[in-house]
C-alpha cells in the first residue's frame, strides 16, 4: 500500500510520501533510544506539564486536524472534531492521573516479613522505546491512547501509522513536539508494512502495541513472541447488541442506530451484530431500520452529514462481498444492500435479517454500515448467538430485569458489558478483548501499567 492520502469521498489522490530508507530509520531508533534514557528520569510533573501543552495545542487545532483526518479517510467531519476533543481530554486525564496510578505500592509488613524483610514494594518502572502500529479508522485516538499514558509512565514511542493517514501520523508527531517533549520522544515513523518486522526486532525498541486486524496483529505478535518482547493486541471485533422484552424498545432502537453506524460504521466497537427476544423483535426491527434508512449519507466534510465514504475501496469490495454472500445464502435485506453509482467509496446503511451459520457475516466482522439481525427465543439463546463468534471485544445488552444483566455479566466471552447503552471507550475504564479480539488492555491504570517493569525492590 503506498504511503498516501487519497480522499476517500471521490478517489483523487492528494498527496504521496516516500517511506523511510533504512538509514533513516536507524537515525530514529538511535534518536529514541537516547530521548529514552533522558525522558525515563524526568518527573511526572514535568512530564505532565508537557502532555497538558500538547491537549492545550490540540483543542486550538480542533476544526484543522478534524478536516485532514476527514480528508485522509472519510468521517464525518463533525465526528473527527469529536475524536480529536476526545483526546484533549485523555492527555488530559493521564496528566491528572498517571503519577498516582503508577505510585509505588508498599507491601504489607507482614508479607515483608514473612520474605525475611525489613519493607518490601514494587515500583512501576518504564520500558524503554514502544512501537504502536496503528490503524486508519480513529487515526488520532487509537493513537493518542497509547501515547498518553506511555510517554507519562516514562516511555517513548515510535508510530508506524496506517499508510492512507501520512499527514494525521505527521501531525501527531508535531504536536508532541511543539508542546516541549524533547526529539525523540515521540517519531512518527512513516514505513510500510513489510518494514515493521525489522523495526520490531531491533534491540532498542522494547515492546509494541497493535490496533488492527487480525492478520496484522497475529503477524506483530509472532515477531515480537520471537523476540520475547511484550505485546498488546487490540483487535477486530463483532460485538453482540441483545435487546430483551423488558427493554425500552424505542431507545434500544434510536442507539443502535449510532451504536452500528458511528465512524461509517468502521469502529472495533460498533455493534454488528443485533440479537432481539422473538416478542420485541418485529418493533425493534421495524424501529432500528426506520433509524437507518433516515440517515443522511454524502460529503463527510458537510456538518449535517451522517455517514461518509469508507476509508479505502477495498474496504467497500470486502464489504460489498460480505453483503452478497449474505444475500446468496438467503439472508433477507431491509434496507440497503446496493453499492451506489458514481465517485467514492459509498456503501449505503444496510440491515440484514435471516442469518444464518453458512454465512459469512456469522463469523466475520462486517467494518462498514452493515448490521445483521437475529431472533432469539429466550435468554439462552441470545447468549448462545451473542458468544458464536471468534471475537470478543465488548457487548451491549438491553434489559430492566436485573437477573438477566448478572447472568449477561457472568456469561458473555467480551472485553465489555455495556447495560442499557453502548460501548464507548473513556480514559478511567480499561479496553480490550478477549478471544481473538487481542489481549491486554488500554486506558486506566491497566493501560499505563502494562508497558511498565513492574519492579520489585526488597529491603533486607
Ligand atoms: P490493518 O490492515 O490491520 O492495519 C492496521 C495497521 O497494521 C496499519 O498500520 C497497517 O499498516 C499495519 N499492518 C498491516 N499488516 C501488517 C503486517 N503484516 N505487519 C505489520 N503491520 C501490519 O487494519 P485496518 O484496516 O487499518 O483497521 C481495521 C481493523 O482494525 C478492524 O479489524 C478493526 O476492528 C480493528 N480495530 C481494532 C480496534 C481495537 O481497539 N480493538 C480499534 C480500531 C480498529 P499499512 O496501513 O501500511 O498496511
Amino acid at each position: 500500500m503506498p504511503i498516501a492520502t487519497v480522499n476517500p469521498a471521490n478517489g483523487e489522490t492528494l498527496k504521496t510520501y516516500d517511506a523511510l530508507g533504512a538509514e533513516e530509520i536507524e537515525h530514529r531508533l538511535a534518536t529514541a533510544e537516547a530521548a529514552y534514557r533522558a525522558h525515563r528520569t524526568t518527573s511526572y510533573a514535568d512530564r505532565a506539564r508537557l502532555l497538558r501543552r500538547a491537549a492545550d495545542l490540540l483543542d486550538e487545532d480542533v476544526p484543522e486536524i478534524g478536516r485532514v483526518m476527514t480528508t485522509e479517510m472519510g468521517k464525518p467531519v463533525k465526528q473527527a472534531r469529536a475524536e480529536a476533543a476526545k483526546c484533549a481530554k485523555a492527555m488530559r486525564w493521564y496528566a491528572d492521573h498517571a503519577e498516582e496510578l503508577l505510585a509505588d505500592e508498599v507491601a504489607p509488613e507482614s508479607a515483608a516479613r514473612d520474605s525475611g524483610a525489613s519493607r518490601v514494594l514494587v515500583r512501576y518502572r518504564p520500558l524503554g522505546p514502544v512501537l504502536a502500529v496503528m490503524p486508519w479508522n480513529f487515526p488520532l485516538w487509537q493513537v493518542v491512547r497509547f501515547a498518553a499514558p506511555a510517554l507519562m509512565a516514562g516511555n517513548v514511542g515510535l508510530l508506524k501509522h496506517a499508510s492512507n493517514v501520512p499527514q494525521t501520523a505527521l501531525y501527531l508527531e508535531d504536536l508532541f513536539r511543539r508542546a516541549g517533549f524533547p526529539e525523540g520522544c515521540f517519531q512518527t515513523l512513516l514505513i510500510g508494512s513489510g518494514a515493521v518486522e525489522g523495526v520490531l526486532r531491533d534491540p532498542r525498541v522494547r515492546a509494541a502495541t497493535l490496533t488492527g486486524s487480525e492478520p496484522a496483529g497475529r503477524a506483530v505478535a509472532s515477531v515480537a513472541g520471537d523476540e520475547v518482547k511484550k505485546t498488546v493486541l487490540e483487535l477486530g471485533g463483532s460485538d453482540p447488541y441483545v435487546v430483551m422484552p423488558s427493554a425500552d424498545v424505542g431507545a434500544a432502537a434510536r442507539t443502535a442506530v449510532t451504536a452500528r453506524v458511528q465512524n461509517n460504521g468502521q469502529s472495533c466497537i460498533a455493534a454488528k451484530r443485533f440479537i432481539v427476544h422473538a416478542d420485541v423483535f418485529d418493533a425493534f426491527a421495524e424501529a432500528f431500520t426506520a433509524g437507518m434508512r433516515a440517515l443522511r449519507t454524502g460529503d463527510p466534510q458537510e456538518e449535517e452529514t451522517d455517514i461518509g465514504p469508507l476509508a479505502t475501496e477495498q474496504g467497500r469490495a470486502d464489504l460489498e462481498e460480505l453483503v452478497d454472500d449474505a444475500v446468496e445464502n438467503g439472508a433477507t435485506v431491509l434496507c440497503g444492500g446496493e453499492r451506489p453509482d458514481g465517485p467514492g467509496w459509498y456503501y449505503p446503511p444496510t440491515v440484514l435479517a435471516d442469518i444464518t451459520p453458512a454465512m459469512r457475516v456469522h463469523q466475520e466482522e462486517a467494518f462498514g454500515p452493515v448490521a445483521t439481525l437475529y431472533r432469539a427465543a429466550d435468554l439462552d439463546e441470545a447468549v448462545s448467538l451473542a458468544n458464536d463468534t471468534p471475537f470478543g471485544l465488548s457487548s451491549n445488552v438491553w434489559t430492566r430485569d436485573e437477573a438477566e444483566v448478572e447472568r449477561f455479566v457472568r456469561d458473555l466471552e467480551a472485553g465489555g458489558v455495556f447495560v442499557n447503552g453502548m460501548t464507548a471507550s473513556h480514559p478511567a475504564f480499561p479496553f480490550g478483548g478477549v478471544k481473538r479480539s487481542g489481549y491486554g488492555r488500554e486506558l486506566s491504570g491497566h493501560g499505563i501499567r502494562e508497558f511498565c517493569n513492574i519492579t520489585t525492590v526488597w529491603h533486607g
